[in-house]
């Protein structure tokens, strides 16, 4: 069993419209947008960063916008809600905050034993709000969310699955222990995290496999301190039997992807050097920022990328 996995790093999904993604995310949920670069594989399409006030892994909700993308449909073998953790006594600010903004799908459940707010984003990404109490994480304050309320991170990501057999041995040779089942859901916790420790696995055998698009996440990285855990982390996986690309420079993190049995993709990505590597921390995400194989191309990506306004 590994140890150097210590929960989540990001999540990365797919939206349709970059400035109304970049208005959900700051002016509704007050996120900080802590990076603004594109997609390094596609450099005309944004790569749209949001996060605590610092970025820190665990933190950071990411976007490929695709102008005009066709919805996802939504199925089995994807990740079918983020949650974000808020401080004690907040959910009710929240409902309130949310309704004002005419966000969807909006209601309050319960899993074990805690209260979620769910929502939907403008593509109908699902998300969820819980109370966790004592989460240190820095929230960011700039887009109207005070200290009291504002979003830490994440707490847990959800999976929908036909079988989620193959995952949970995953889930567990990744340094993952089962906490609990309740009905058709499996919560998984990773010991000594850094805050976004929890994963729950839904069951659901004869819904079928979800179609990738707007609304849909692209991928799921959980976060290692640095190069070397991420090696070790990596031969273990190949040892396995994994499939597992080699080491991707992201800039602002290493990256090693590799698809998972229940079809979902997975990251493991460094939490070293972090999203201050080439922006000063009391301005992330202000400006564009390019990798530097891509830095002939800024006239023109000046030029076309759709401008954001906050
Ligand atoms: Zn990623």
């Amino acid at each position: 069993m590994l140890n150097q996995i210590k929960g989540l790093h990001h999540m990365t999904s797919i939206a349709s419209d970059a400035s109304e993604n970049n208005y959900f995310f700051t002016q509704v949920l007050g996120m900080r947008r802590v990076k603004k670069t594109v997609n390094f594989d596609v450099p005309e399409v944004y790569h749209l960063y949001y996060g605590n006030e610092h970025g820190t892994p665990g933190s950071v909700m990411t976007y490929f916008p695709f102008q005009n993308a066709k919805r996802g449909a939504k199925g089995t073998g994807e990740v079918s809600e983020t949650v974000f953790s808020v401080p004690v006594d907040s959910l009710s600010y929240w409902q309130e905050r949310l309704s004002t903004f005419a966000v969807q799908e909006m209601s309050m459940t319960e899993q074990f034993g805690e209260t979620r707010l769910r929502f939907a984003n403008p593509d109908g990404e699902h998300f969820a709000l819980t109370e966790v109490h004592n989460d240190t994480r820095e929230a960011w304050t700039g887009n109207g969310v005070s200290q009291e309320c504002a979003i830490r991170g994440f707490h847990a990501a959800q999976m929908r699955l036909q079988d989620a057999g193959a995952m949970s041995e995953l889930l567990g040779f990744m340094g993952y222990e089962k906490v609990e089942t309740l009905g058709n859901v499996t919560r998984f916790s990773v010991a000594d995290g850094i805050g976004a420790n929890t994963i729950d696995l839904e069951t659901l055998p004869i819904v079928a496999p979800s179609e990738q698009g707007a609304g849909s996440v692209h991928h799921i990285a959980f976060s290692v301190q640095d190069r070397s855990a991420q090696q070790e982390v990596r031969k273990a996986l190949l040892d396995t039997g994994y499939q597992v690309t080699p080491v991707i420079d992201r800039d602002y993190f290493w990256a090693i992807y590799f698809r998972t049995p229940g079809g979902v993709l997975f990251e493991v990505a460094t939490n070293e050097p972090g999203f201050d590597r080439d922006e000063d921390s009391a301005h992330l995400g202000e400006s564009l920022k390019l990798p530097t194989r891509h830095e002939k191309l800024r006239p023109f990506l000046e030029k076309h990328l759709q401008p954001l306004n906050d």
